[in-house]
């Protein structure tokens, strides 16, 4: 690299001529220096001359010496650029001269390919999409279209350096790339806003590298099934937005139900990301930064955990200059119940996008996500279930993890019960990975298990092991599967052992039978079971011991759990009828439609209990007995 421009010329004796690369750029010239021109134009008021492919500018006709034409090679001296970028020049007579080239200042380099840099000083041009004071440095996040790479720009220890740049400008840098532990930084020397013509055409070149690299893989599904093939388009258009999110360097909270289901959807989800995530970012704290998975206690969003979400939102981006979150709702949030928090986040910008099996509301949720996929929007049900979708979701996302996940629909549709007749693929499937069914179920309830006493955690690398995600120890996994199924099914005896001698039985008019237990005084509280569960469990069993249509409640002070089989029930109806007619009831809930559960004030319980088994008597009978049972959907 040669960089001549600056110094002086060296005097009349030894006149010294520039002779421009043909990408050299109006930042490579300089008022007073001579340059080798070609004649572009003749006009009646002077000639235009070339000096590169891109730096052009007039020679005045009271300059010119004699006639010129197109083609003409002369000297000249550039004697004036204008604000507006137009350049004047004068011709120049010099019989002896020194001719030196000049190569355009500076060539651009990827973020993504700094690898082999270390130690050299590069250009990066791109966005800046996020800014973090350390005690030392400022850290300028900067995205182009191959990776986002770290700055490290120092005025002086804990001060903010080039207070004027915020998130959003596109920047040029000049630094020294260094290695930082794992990772690379660059270390700042310049770094300049780009302006005009320059951000426009980066901004051009990021916007079509961005749509580019978002664009998901396709992928054939893991089985064949038309009912899920036909939301492939809208679970691609999903995993567009995820990849696009991550490019940006927005960051991505999932909330999922915390059960089974929810994280046979949420953990390929997350395993897909992250991966992305490394591909595309050279900070190795970004993995942490831009992705986060919660799970929910209740089957919806919860204003104590959309408080939560939100209070830590404007926390990152108060100190770590983070952009705000998109949500990604799995196997949650396409309910009326969610709106509260959707209109609580709506105060701010945070994308909102749902992938959820339970019956949804559109009309309540839609005005508030980007992006609805629920199996019910294509006239399908509970049986396709957000593990199955997800899976895809995610291999749309990274294609490379597939072989991780072809045992998760299975465990997902055990999970939540699913009844597809495509269930027996999804078992074959994962039969072929080593998993019989037996064990899937024990997966399941390893899952359930472990989600009820990892409360508000996540508890990312115990659940890969459980579920075999991301896992890189194969006999642990199946050890640890015995033994938390295991568990769960004696402290389900336990909790049954107490709990069967209370529960009342009677019949009712529409021949099903009816069930009801007070899991508040009848079983042990604050542990596993809960009372979800607990009321799924003896549920099972009368259906078994029966045969026949069975609905079970179980009560609380303030709720009830509802189970179903053979009884064509629709909770979410029977809770907004509820709310019409026992004034001061305080009603509540939703969920499935023959498996949910509701909520009312504890002074009222009498009433709305028995309001609530006059609907279910009333409630039609299933000729097919099988078919309308779902899952454990703990909401305790
Ligand atoms: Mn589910």
């Amino acid at each position: 690299m040669t960089a001549p421009h600056d110094g002086p010329s060296d005097g009349p004796e030894d006149p010294v001529v520039y002779d421009l690369d043909a990408d050299c750029t109006l930042s490579d010239v300089v008022e007073g220096n001579r340059y080798h021109a070609e004649v572009n134009g003749v006009v009646e008021y002077g000639v235009f001359v070339d000096i590169s492919d891109s730096v052009s500018g007039l020679v005045h006709e009271s300059n010119l010496s004699s006639d010129h034409q197109v083609g003409d090679e002369l000297v000249v001296e550039l004697t004036d650029i204008r604000e507006n970028g137009d350049l004047s020049f004068d011709t120049v007579d010099v019989d002896e001269y020194e001719t030196r080239s000049i190569e355009h200042d500076y060539e651009v380099a990827d973020t993504g390919a700094l690898a082999d840099a270390v130690g050299d000083s590069v250009h990066v041009e791109g966005e800046v999409v996020q800014i973090k004071q350390t005690g030392g440095p400022t850290i300028f996040h900067v995205s182009d279209e191959t990776g986002v790479v770290p700055c490290a720009a120092f005025e002086e220890a804990g001060v903010r350096a080039h207070p004027d740049i915020e998130i959003g400008d596109l920047v040029h840098i000049a630094g020294v790339v260094e290695e930082r532990e794992e990772s690379l930084q660059v270390e700042v020397s310049s770094l300049d806003r780009l302006t005009g013509d320059d951000a426009d055409e980066v901004r051009a070149r990021l916007d079509e590298a961005l749509e580019r690299r978002a664009e998901p893989h396709d992928v054939e599904p893991l089985v064949e099934w038309p009912a899920l093939e036909q939301m492939f388009p809208d679970l691609r258009e999903i995993a567009k937005q995820l990849r696009r999110t991550v490019l940006e360097s927005r960051p991505i909270r999932v909330r999922h139900h915390a059960d089974g289901d929810g994280m046979c959807a949420s953990i390929p989800v997350e395993l897909a990301l992250r991966k992305f995530i490394e591909q595309t970012h050279q900070d190795p704290d970004a993995k942490r930064h831009l992705f986060k998975r919660l799970p929910s206690k209740a089957p919806f969003y919860e204003m104590e955990d959309v408080t939560r979400d939100l209070n830590f939102a404007l926390e990152d981006q108060a100190r770590h200059g983070q952009k705000l979150p998109l949500l990604l709702m799995l196997d949650n949030g396409s309910t009326a119940e969610d709106v509260p928090a959707y209109e609580n986040l709506a105060h701010y910008d945070i994308p909102i996008v749902v992938v959820d099996h339970h019956h949804p509301d559109p009309e309540a949720v839609e005005p508030y996500v980007d992006g609805h996929v629920n199996p019910y929007l294509y006239d399908e049900d509970y049986r396709i279930t957000t593990g199955m979708m997800c899976v895809e979701l995610a291999r749309m996302i990274a294609p490379d993890i597939t072989d991780e996940l072809r045992h998760v629909p299975a465990v997902a549709g055990i999970s939540d019960r699913s009844k597809a007749d495509t269930m027996t693929d999804y078992v074959e499937l994962a039969a072929e990975e080593g998993y019989d069914e037996s064990f899937l179920t024990d997966v399941g309830e390893a899952l359930d298990y472990e989600a009820f006493w990892l409360k508000y955690d996540d508890g990312r690398n115990l659940i890969n092991d459980v579920l075999n995600v991301g896992c890189d120890d194969e006999e642990r996994h199946r050890e640890l599967v015995e033994f938390l199924a295991g568990r769960a099914r004696e402290d389900v005896d336990d909790q049954l052992d107490a709990a069967m001698p209370h529960v009342e039985h009677e019949r009712l008019a529409s021949e099903a039978h009816l069930y009801r237990v007070d899991v508040e005084n009848h079983a042990y509280r604050f542990t596993y079971p809960p009372p979800g569960k607990t009321t799924g469990e003896i549920h099972d069993r009368k259906v078994e011991e029966t045969g026949e249509p069975v609905i079970t409640i179980g009560y609380g002070p303030d709720f009830a759990v509802l189970r179903s089989d053979g009884v064509r029930l629709d909770i979410p109806e029977m809770v907004s009828e509820l709310n019409d007619e026992i004034v001061g009831g305080g009603v509540s809930g939703g969920g499935h439609l023959v498996v949910g559960s509701i909520k009312f004030v504890q002074g009222m319980r009498e009433q709305v209990l028995d309001a609530l088994v006059e609907k279910m008597a009333d409630a039609e009978l299933d000729e097919n007995l099988q078919s309308t049972s779902i899952g454990h959907e703990s909401d305790d």
